[in-house]
């Protein structure tokens, strides 16, 4: 259980208990003749390793309004419902730093397990003029060989990048420079 407890049952409204079903504790509804079970699957999340090939093949990494000062990620974002994957990313690269998409490349799919999420990592090649949405506080553009992919979450794509370009990967040492928040 990684996400907020939820007090009532989103079909009828009555209030969930707790009960063992196939295998794990679950929110359960006992209301006769409804049997709601909040399941709590995993949300899947696109992840962005963008290379701006207008700005000499640097990494974008940004920092969201929530995450401390010197802590950088990657673009992030939900899927809208009906939505491919691929489609997704380029849409969100679009939304958060005004890129526009030239290619996606899928790198891997990473457990996120404190934020009970599926992070699909892409390698997208974009170009235009960054500009960020609300979201984001600021942004960094790194040269492949100074990126430093931190153990969690979307630092796991940025690892797989580097190797799938033959980079020769730093020792990994937690809370540095473009670490990521949920460290
Ligand atoms: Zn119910």
């Amino acid at each position: 259980m990684t996400q907020k407890e939820w007090r009532f049952c989103p079909d009828c409204g009555s209030p969930l208990e707790w009960g063992a079903l196939a295998g794990a504790e679950r929110q359960l509804c006992y209301s006769p003749g409804c049997g709601f079970v909040r399941w709590d699957n995993p949300l899947p999340v696109v992840a962005a390793v963008i290379e701006c090939v207008d700005q000499g093949g640097a990494i974008l990494l940004a920092r969201n309004h929530a995450w401390p000062e010197l802590m950088f990620a990657l673009v992030t974002g939900f899927l809208e419902k009906g939505e491919s994957p691929d489609d997704a990313v380029a849409r969100e690269v679009k939304e958060e730093v005004n890129l526009d998409t030239e290619s996606v490349s899928l790198l891997g799919v990473y457990p996120f397990f404190r934020k009970n999420e599926i992070l699909i990592g892409y390698h997208v090649k974009a170009r235009g003029e960054i500009r960020l949405n609300e979201e984001l506080a600021e942004f960094r553009l790194v040269r492949p060989e100074q990126l430093r992919p931190w153990p969690q979450a979307t630092g796991q794509a940025v690892r797989d990048w580097m190797l799938r370009e033959g980079l020769p990967l730093p020792e990994v040492v937690e809370g540095n420079l473009y670490a990521h928040a949920d460290i």
